[in-house]
């Protein structure tokens, strides 16, 4: 067997349906591509001159795919906490935004936040953001998986003056970028709220030309629910269904305050939906109905939102959060079972951003996109199930390596695709001048 690296010492989760953790498994990696898994010893006997990346006796599992954040929103964390979600965006986020957000900003804030993903061992994300052609450079360059929209809404932004020029900025992304193999561009109206039927429609039609996925914010909060009532006359989500938007390539971030006639819609379209346990938490929007949206056989995934509203990329925290959410809030402790979790944070994620395909399990076939996570530190030991250990009990700072399309990116926590001292520096410095 020919193949460039096999990824060996550990155990496989492969996030399979139905499938068993792999003892003194191994993954073997030819051309950025899994070509097998399978016990160590037999893979090594088929290649035996082939370079091995020792996991040390951890796990081997697919890369956690964030399904919503706004990336260079790093250069914000901390910026401004603890506001209701109208008062925190219109008073502090959009005006620091304009004063902080040129091109050269946006691509440190997301080189930044690649540099904190990728120590996270997430390897997909769904951005939105502005500038979008320079964060798909940033983002292919450092070697991390995304969906890359350039975002819309009815006023001026940092990179388009009206929304006409987003659309024409998120056509030539789709026209350079549709062959990519690690980016995916998209576009991304910011909300039914701040953006008008007719460029909402737009959006969608550009979405449609080219295939690619939708992404907009849905039903966040109480306030918006009511706004759009009273405007419309229906929900956030029959408003866009009304409109003919919604599509099983559209990723609706939030997606808390949907009714039961709204979650038999976002079924029915086949919508995918990015919780964000965590920034729905912080700025008290609520709690998405998460299991019944799974129940209704809705794809979902989990996302952290942006570091201004989280205020981390720590997705693995916001799961082991969600863990404990969805229990509390039932008051079921058997709902949302450990294994469940891991799926969101894998193939659950790929799904939801139309990649369920490409990666999100370990199989041959798909796309190298492997984390491997150590578990010899005494938070984590001893492992009797190791989803119990993914959902409950692991750290991001357990990941020791990252694979993303067969590169390896982090290698026993060194990042090998970006210069981090260099990076922070910057980001404090360009932090100072808000
Ligand atoms: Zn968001």
């Amino acid at each position: 067997m020919e193949c460039d690296l096999i990824i060996t010492g550990g155990t496989v989760l492969t996030m399979t349906p139905g499938s068993e953790p792999l003892r003194d498994g191994a993954v073997a990696v030819r051309d950025g591509r899994i070509v097998a898994v399978a016990p160590a010893t037999e893979l090594i006997d088929l290649a035996p001159t082939t370079t091995l990346l020792d996991a040390g006796g951890g796990l081997i599992m697919p890369g956690f795919v964030n399904t919503h954040t706004h990336l260079a929103m790093t250069l914000l964390r901390g910026y401004a906490d603890d506001y209701a979600l109208q008062e925190w965006l219109s008073q502090h986020i959009w005006p620091a935004e304009k004063s902080l957000m040129r091109p050269e900003t946006v691509a440190l804030g997301t080189r930044l936040a690649v540099a904190e993903c990728l120590r996270a061992g997430v390897t997909c994300v769904c951005d939105m953001y502005f500038f979008s052609q320079l964060i798909a450079e940033e983002l292919a360059a450092a070697g991390l998986r995304a969906v890359v929209p350039e975002s819309l809404i009815d006023f001026p932004t940092p990179s388009s003056p009206t929304p006409d020029d987003a659309l024409r900025l998120a056509r030539d992304l789709m026209e350079r970028f549709r062959e990519h193999p690690l980016i995916r561009p998209a576009i991304a109206p910011h909300a039914p709220y701040s953006v008008s039927a007719a460029n909402l429609v737009k959006a969608a039609e550009l979405a449609d030309d080219f295939g690619t996925p939708f992404i907009i914010h849905l039903a966040e909060t109480r306030a918006e629910v009511d706004g759009i009532l009273k405007d419309k006359g229906v929900t956030p989500v029959a408003y866009l269904a009304d409109l003919g938007i919604l599509s099983e390539r559209t990723v609706a971030a939030h997606c808390v305050h949907v009714s039961p006639d709204d979650i038999d819609i976002l079924a029915e379209l086949g919508v995918g939906v990015a919780s964000n346990p965590v920034s729905n938490l912080k700025l008290a929007s609520g709690v998405a109905p998460v299991p019944q949206m799974l129940a209704a056989g809705i794809k979902v995934g989990l996302g952290t939102d942006g570091a201004a509203s989280n205020n981390t990329l720590d997705l693995l925290r916001d799961a082991q959060i969600a863990a404990l959410l969805y229990k509390g809030v039932s008051g079921d402790p058997t709902c949302m079972p450990a294994r469940q979790i891991v799926e969101l944070l894998t193939i659950g994620g790929a799904r939801v951003l139309g990649l369920g395909d490409r990666i999100g399990t370990l199989e041959p076939g798909k796309d190298a996109d492997v984390i491997c996570l150590g578990v010899n530190a005494p938070h984590a030991t001893p492992l009797h199930d190791p989803y119990s250990h993914v959902a409950y009990a692991a750290r991001a700072a357990d990941v020791q390596h990252v694979l993303v399309r067969g590169r390896v990116v982090m290698q026993g926590r060194h990042l090998l695709t970006l210069d981090e001292a260099d990076t922070l520096a910057q980001a404090r410095h360009a932090a100072a001048a808000i």
